[in-house]
């Protein structure tokens, strides 16, 4: 342990209390909860959501067999699809909304999309693929582009059915099959299914007044519109310059995109009702001196040590940027004499650091007082998605850019041609709604309507809350997996846990497969034991929850049994991991195999 060096020279009772009374504060003012959004699918700016990207080809249905199906050609869906060909598994077809691979690097193409972790663990497959990341943290489109590579290096266009939605998953219990049907007219009957679909799938809209009455332009962030904008993720929105833009939200998609419009807007608003926590970002162009000398398996121990490093659970930190920060301090303070209460209590001191010295820094950074206190997050780190940026501040020093703070409350009302907030008029020419997804684990129901044994719906099944093994399994759903977060594991770099889960799921197929099974199922009980190591894992969870401010994260404030039994086990992914191959080493106790009958 390291000679304790953190000064936690504050108020914590101070800052508890205005940590409670800005979270309050909130509640109070959007009693709504989550019921404040709306879909756009479903509702008049559904034509909004069209692919904008790649030209809608006509094409056949189809009618074929397969052992594998992927729905969802993001992170998840890639993954499952390389851990499978690896295994040997290669009848897969996949199915993808979108007109390409890459899922949330599909659609978001705001300027300034970047990943908000080091590249050089998020991406998946790095090794496999032989990518190269250009900088530490780097743009969407590279993104997208490794997305494509993965796509390339395991022949899954060939597999793939893009533009594709699926309609419903119906198990034909006489066949042991799944029936996909597709808005193509496919229809697929597949062994195995692998729900592949993401983690926010449906952008979201604010339910503000008047938002159906405006006349200027518009759009999400998910759905950039560069015809009206100009420019291009790397190049400059020129037909902005004579352009007053409205941004409403300030989360980690706003903080992106702000920069950018701020470079060529004629003018700026920017509508905040919660700001985000705004840590130090320095990117840098990647070494292709140290990149190449990195030995094999150095992705897989990089992402592990990601893992363990913002735990403060090792002292070897190779990624070193603001998430390890948090590790590090926990590294330097705790004591292994420490009672789990004196333990929880020094998290929340860390916790209260971090934030100060985020909070600090905006003084330093911001000249005009009142934006500089306005833009100061009152919150725990976790409570939303922390951000990184080098620049997002300094823009509310330009002239150009005016932050419109509404203390909690949001936007009151939209008219033809303007923004009202705090009583006031903006008009602008341009709004973009920077507010968000829906959370899929969250939803109620599933994403698609999944018909198990004796015709019950998923949805039917998790009426008061999911019910699986490791978040994959599902009584009465024989040969279904999931690959979501619910009651399974959740990495602040997720992509590694889903990494866990896709060559957990290629393992079992492939048992199945050389046991000459038709069907797995998890058992009524094994799945009710799962649930409860999860509810009980998990429960601390629900606290942190209803400590937080209103995000999307903890229902808008009303964290309820849905956080628990929705949400993510309380382990890290390695720990998960761990299970999951003991789990297996232990013979699948739980899992039934059973033969197709003669
Ligand atoms: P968020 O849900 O995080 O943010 C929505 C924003 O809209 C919030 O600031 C919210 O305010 C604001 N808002 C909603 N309604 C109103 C209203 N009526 N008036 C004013 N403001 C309003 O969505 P994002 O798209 O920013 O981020 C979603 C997630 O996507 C992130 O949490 C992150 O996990 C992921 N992401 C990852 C990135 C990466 O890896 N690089 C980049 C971007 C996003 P309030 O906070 O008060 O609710």
């Amino acid at each position: 342990m390291a000679e304790n060096t953190t000064p936690f020279n504050f108020d914590s009772a101070a800052l508890r209390k205005k940590y409670d009374y800005e979270r309050d504060k909130r509640l109070n003012l959007r009693p709504e909860g989550e019921a404040q959004f709306f879909r756009m699918r479903g509702s008049q700016f559904e034509g909004r959501l069209q692919d904008p990207y790649t030209e809608y080809q006509e094409r056949d249905a189809r009618s074929e067999d397969v052992e594998v199906a992927i729905i969802g050609g993001g992170f998840a869906g890639l993954l499952a699809a390389a851990r499978l060909i690896e295994q040997g598994i290669d009848d897969i077809r996949i199915f993808e909304r979108g007109g390409d691979f890459g899922g949330t690097w599909y659609w978001n193409r705001y300027p300034g999309a970047a990943c908000d972790v080091e590249s050089y663990i998020y991406l998946p497959l790095l090794e496999e693929v032989g990518t190269m990341p250009s900088a530490r943290y780097i743009f969407a489109p590279e993104i997208l582009e490794h997305c494509r590579a993965i796509a390339r290096k395991y022949d899954l266009y060939s597999r793939a059915l893009l533009h594709t939605s699926i309609n419903e998953a119906r198990l034909d219990e006489a066949s042991s099959r799944w029936i996909i049907k597709s808005d193509r007219g496919d229809e697929i009957r597949a062994r195995f299914v692998i729900l592949a679909s993401g983690h926010y799938r449906e952008p979201k809209l604010p339910g503000i007044p008047g938002i159906e009455t405006f006349k200027q332009h518009s759009f999400h962030t998910s759905r950039w519109d560069y015809d009206y904008t100009g420019g291009s993720p790397y190049e400059p929105m020129e037909k902005l310059k004579d352009k007053v833009v409205g941004i409403i939200g300030t989360g980690a998609t706003a903080v992106q995109c702000i920069p950018h419009l701020a470079k060529t807007a004629k003018h700026l608003f920017v509508f905040q009702r919660t700001p985000s926590s705004i840590d130090v970002r320095d990117n840098r162009p990647t070494d292709p001196e140290w990149y190449n000398s990195l030995k094999p398996g150095w992705h897989q121990e990089r992402m592990r040590n990601f893992v363990l490093a913002v735990r403060g659970m090792t002292p070897v930190d190779l990624i070193q940027d603001g998430w390890t920060k948090f590790g590090k301090l926990i590294m330097q303070n705790v004591r292994p004499d420490m009672a789990e209460k004196q333990i929880e209590e020094l998290m929340q001191l860390i916790d209260f650091r971090m934030m100060e010295d985020i909070r600090a820094r905006i003084d330093t950074i911001i000249t005009d007082r009142d934006t500089a206190e306005a833009l100061k997050p009152w919150y725990n780190w976790l409570c939303k998605r922390p951000c990184y940026h080098d620049e997002y501040l300094d823009v509310f020093n330009q002239p150009n850019v005016t932050l419109v703070d509404t203390d909690g409350k949001g936007v009151e009302r939209i008219s033809e041609d303007a923004v009202f907030a705090n009583g006031q008029e903006y008009k602008v020419d341009c709004l973009v709604f920077a507010t968000g997804f829906e959370l899929s684990p969250y939803e109620k129901g599933t994403p698609i309507p999944v018909i198990g044994r004796g015709d019950r719906t998923l949805e039917d099944k998790w009426e008061h809350g999911a019910s699986t093994l490791h978040g994959i399994h599902v009584h009465d759903f024989p040969n279904f997996m999931l690959s979501g977060t619910r009651q399974g594991s959740w990495e602040n770099n997720f992509p590694f846990a889903q990494e866990v889960v896709a060559t957990h799921i290629a393992a079992i197929i492939r048992k199945a497969m050389d046991r000459g099974a038709d069907t797995v199922e998890v058992t009524a009980d094994a799945e009710q034991e799962w649930v409860n190591i999860h509810r009980q894992r998990s429960q601390r969870n629900l606290a942190m929850w209803r400590d937080c401010t209103p995000s999307y994260f903890n229902q808008e404030g009303r964290a309820d049994e849905r956080v628990i039994l929705n949400g993510t086990f309380g382990g890290s992914a390695l720990e998960f991991e761990e299970i999951l191959i003991q789990w297996r080493a232990d013979g699948l106790p739980g899992l039934v195999m059973a033969e197709k009958e003669a």
